[in-house]
């Protein structure tokens, strides 16, 4: 990433702040932040447990947000709060019930947001993060980030904090917590690391300090605000530039960065345009094409994104057909040229957890090979975290990126109301021979030989255009007349049958 121009551009509004990454020009992250509801990921809260739910090994708690939290056994420290209950007996597995209890106040960190019907989620696994530190509560770990692979600066910075927490140790009182050294940790001198992790712990005192005081659920710790935030963890050594159509903001980049990274020359300019700094960066047409399902590759080729509960499936496909002798090279050449996109869509697109592509087959084992190093390649570029394997019997190649955020899709896009986020919709002849099978149950047991059918325009069209007559084949086989008529307001699905 060395040779990465990497710019940030700033969009903000009254309600939403949204931040766009771009390398070298092109669109790589987007980072929306909405008053009250996206973007409260890294914040602190003193929360009350209001509901265990035994079944589903989990609980609500109120941490004064519009929608309950929602905690899962697996995101509660369980050394620390089962060492009382286990003393003296064999450990058994926690369960949610020997943990917490109703109106337990306890503190939590969202680690993702609300979407929809669907509250935060949170977890008592607390962590803060500084410029070159990450601290949790809990345990006396000092683990040094995987970015950085020098082994002896792991080792030099392992052995410095080490010390520095021991001289702590005699100071203050016996020391807890574990650390974790971020990337940005490389090279650092002593008193840098000094500096920062005195202001950590300054800020988990304070955090401790709010809760103690705080009679209700509420905030105790607000992380920096998104384009701080976005500074601090993913791009402090190689962002060159932020734009911002906002002066309040630019002005708090500017002063934050001197303060913090003001080593590194950073342009931070203050546009204002109409109608927004993201359209004209062409940022709006952009994200627009992250949320299609198919996007188009230059060669006639073209990539599918299926975002599902379980995974997302990446369908690598040619376009039109290719000479017999010709086939292997155009296979491998679009199987390449999809990378770039999958690698940019993954990331903006945010998708996480399992990712499965599906290149194009290849014969050639070398093609193959070069295939997978240049995705590994080019994934190495992502911030987060992703193991990737090699080709599976069946050609597919499966990534587990961290989840971190909503993604893309889940902040800005809802389940369709007509067919509740299937995507499809049951075909005209299907509803069409509903409709009988109604209309026909409907003149049997009613007693009267008059029936209103009531349907979609479409429908409607659909049944007066086909051969045979609904209406006359039922007159004729139960002697009933039906009116229909055209409901402009419903769906394909939707139908009535009332007998008039
Ligand atoms: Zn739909």
């Amino acid at each position: 990433m060395t040779n990465t121009k990497c710019q940030f551009v700033v969009n903000h509004e009254s309600q939403e702040t949204r931040v766009a990454v771009l390398e070298n020009g092109i669109l790589q992250e987007l980072h929306i932040q909405r008053a009250d509801t996206v973007g409260l990921v890294g914040n602190i809260y003193r929360a009350t447990v209001i509901r265990i739910l035994p079944g589903l090994e989990a609980a609500f708690v109120d941490f004064g947000g519009h929608k309950n939290g929602f905690l899962s056994l697996a995101d509660i420290d369980t050394p620390r709060l089962t060492n009382k209950a286990n003393s003296g007996q064999e450990a058994s597995p926690p369960t949610i019930k020997n943990l917490l209890h109703e109106g337990q106040n306890i503190i939590v960190q969202v680690i993702k947001d609300a979407i929809d019907a669907k509250g935060a989620r949170v977890t008592m696994k607390v962590s803060i993060a500084s410029r070159y530190l990450v601290f949790m509560p809990t345990g006396h770990a000092v683990k040094v980030s995987h970015l950085i692979k020098n082994g002896d600066e792991r080792k030099r910075l392992k052995t410095q904090l080490r010390c520095m927490l021991e001289e702590l140790d005699v100071a203050v009182k016996p020391y807890q917590g574990s650390f974790i050294l971020r990337s940005d940790a490389a090279d650092i001198d002593l008193q840098s690391l000094r500096s920062d992790l005195q202001f950590l712990l300054g800020t988990w005192s304070s955090v401790l300090l709010a809760k103690s005081q705080s009679k209700s659920p509420g905030s105790i710790y607000i992380d920096l605000p998104v384009t701080q935030r976005l500074i601090r963890d993913i791009a402090p050594q190689h962002l060159n530039e932020v734009i911002v159509d906002d002066q309040q903001i630019c002005d708090e980049v500017y002063h934050f960065w001197s303060h913090y990274y003001g080593e590194n020359p950073l342009t931070v300019t203050c546009v204002s345009h109409a109608p927004n700094v993201f359209t004209d960066y062409g940022i709006d047409d952009e994200i627009n094409r992250a949320l299609f399902r198919r996007l188009d590759l230059d060669d006639g080729g073209y990539v599918i994104f299926d975002e599902a509960e379980a995974m997302t499936t990446i369908d690598v496909n040619t376009g039109s057909h290719v000479g017999q002798h010709e086939l292997e090279e155009t296979v491998f050449q679009t199987n390449l040229n999809s990378i770039s996109i999958i690698t940019q869509q993954i990331r903006l697109r945010n998708l996480s957890g399992i990712i499965i592509i599906d290149f194009i087959d290849m014969q050639n084992q070398h093609h193959r090979q070069q295939v997978l190093s240049s995705l590994k390649k080019l994934m190495g570029n992502d911030p987060i975290n992703a193991m990737i394997s090699g080709f599976t019997e069946l050609g597919l190649i499966q990534i587990r990126r961290k989840r971190r955020y909503n993604s893309l899709r889940q902040i800005l896009m809802t389940d369709c109301s007509t067919c509740h986020g299937s995507g499809v919709l049951k075909s005209l002849d299907t509803v069409m021979l509903e409709i009988w099978r109604e209309l026909s149950g409907a003149a049997k047991a009613f007693e009267t030989n008059r029936l209103q059918l009531r349907a979609s325009s479409e429908i409607i069209n659909f049944v007066k255009a086909s051969k045979v007559s609904i209406s006359k084949a039922l007159e004729r086989q139960f002697n009933c007349t039906i009116e229909i008529v055209d409901e402009p307001s419903f769906v394909r699905e939707k139908f009535d049958i009332v007998s008039i």
